[in-house]
């Protein structure tokens, strides 16, 4: 069995035959499907989609790029999804974070909400699924002054190094690992999926983002199904079966 923590189900690129993408990631032993929000529309999204399809849960959040477009509104509605929390099959607070590569929303605005969303996940006792882009120093103090661990933080397509990743693990974080661990140019990754232990690691696609190896470039869309090259990728540098 596998879970896929973390995809995209809602977006557009699925619209034509996500029934198709969810019955083949079914088919190699995909058991469940954790689809995120990145704003407040996709966020209901998910919520739908989790109760459309066995197997499929959800997770509400403000993604870093959208932060500066969030509304007090919007923030109302999500808060009332994840109370209902068991009807909406929410299981998780997120895509939040910092990204410092595209700094598509200012770093104050994003530091801002990215804090008041671990609040929110608190309140609520939802764990948060954490983007993590050339902020990890940031990243890493907003989470540990904010007492995020209390609900619990998994590290959404690990992009750091041995001493983040050891940090992490300090903190009593989960580490999920994403496509680029397959990438034949990962360098920094591959040294650090063996100090994960099996009992913090989660694997992920992000699709429709970040195709795996050998899929990388060729066909752009990723799908759940293809976290079983992550998981087979991952016990290759653990030394261990699947
Ligand atoms: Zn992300
Ligand atoms: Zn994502």
């Amino acid at each position: 069995m596998l879970i896929d923590s973390h995809a995209h189900l809602d977006m557009p690129h699925f619209d034509t035959d996500r029934d198709a993408v969810i019955a083949r990631a079914r088919e190699v032993g995909v058991a469940a499907i954790l689809t995120l929000g990145v704003d407040g529309a996709s966020s209901q999204r998910a919520v739908a989609l989790a109760q459309q399809y066995e197997g499929v849960f959800a997770a509400v959040g403000i993604h870093p790029h959208e932060a500066q477009h969030a509304t007090p509104e919007d923030y109302k509605v999500l808060m009332g999804l994840a109370r209902e929390r068991e009807t909406n099959r929410i299981i998780a607070w997120g895509e939040i974070g910092l990204d410092y590569h595209y700094d598509h929303s200012p770093r104050d605005v994003q530091r801002r909400e990215f804090r008041r969303q671990i609040r929110m996940a608190r309140e609520l006792d939802l764990p948060v699924c954490i983007h993590s882009r050339e902020a990890h120093d940031d990243v890493l103090t907003i989470l540990d002054e904010e007492h995020a661990i209390d609900a619990g933080v998994v590290m959404h397509c690990f992009s750091g190094d041995e001493l983040v990743a050891r940090r992490c693990l300090d903190l009593g974080f989960y580490i999920s690992f994403a496509g680029p661990v397959t990438f034949t140019n990962a360098r920094k990754l591959p040294t650090v999926v063996p100090l994960v232990p099996d009992a913090r690691l989660l694997i992920e696609t992000d699709a429709p983002y970040l195709s795996p190896h050998p899929w990388r470039g060729r066909e752009h869309r990723n799908e759940p199904a293809r976290v079983a090259i992550i998981a087979a990728r991952l016990a290759e540098l653990k030394g261990t079966s699947v």
